[in-house]
């Protein structure tokens, strides 16, 4: 019943729009005035008006995404070289790493250690590929110091920055 009640109500608007126009209408033809020509002119220009801002709205929205996307991929940092720099062999022992980025510094992370020799991943001080016993395997925090001495090395840097931890 609700529903009908509003549809009921719609159809009156309308209704009460089109005769409201025939009225005008008629009056426009007795007595030779515009009201009708008048009105559309009138919605035509705030029609008109609605549209151009809805064009500036998307034009400015548009902007504002390429600006996004531009700023992501266009102008993204270069990476520093050093970022090249993920393995070495210390000690004869091979070791892989990985920089992890956050807040502006890169932290050595992820340190594992290989076989010199064939490149597997040591276990307990020994290649399971090749036997190849490895007792000189150092700590974590041993290797992460000889990667951060070498890279200021290699790469001339006076203080290699990276997050503690
Ligand atoms: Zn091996």
């Amino acid at each position: 019943m609700k529903f009908l009640y509003k549809k009921r109500k719609w159809l009156l608007s309308i209704g009460a729009a089109v005769i409201a126009g025939l009225l005008l209408k008629s009056i426009d033809f007795f007595l030779g005035t515009s009201f009708v020509s008048n009105s559309v002119k009138a919605l035509k220009e705030v029609l008109l008006y609605k549209i151009s801002i809805l064009v500036l709205i998307i034009v400015a929205f548009t902007g504002f995404l390429l600006w996004i996307i531009g700023k992501r991929f266009l102008y993204k940092k270069a990476k520093p070289l050093f970022v090249d720099y993920d393995g070495d062999i210390f000690d004869g022992v091979r070791y892989r790493w990985t920089y992890k980025y956050n807040n502006g510094q890169y932290k050595i992370s992820d340190i594992k250690a290989y076989c010199a020799l064939c490149n597997c991943r040591i276990v307990e001080y020994q290649c399971p590929h090749c036997n190849a016993i490895y007792i000189n395997k150092r700590s974590r925090k041993w290797i992460e110091a000889i990667i951060r001495h070498s890279i200021t090395e290699k790469y001339n840097l006076d203080d290699f920055k990276e997050l503690k931890g």
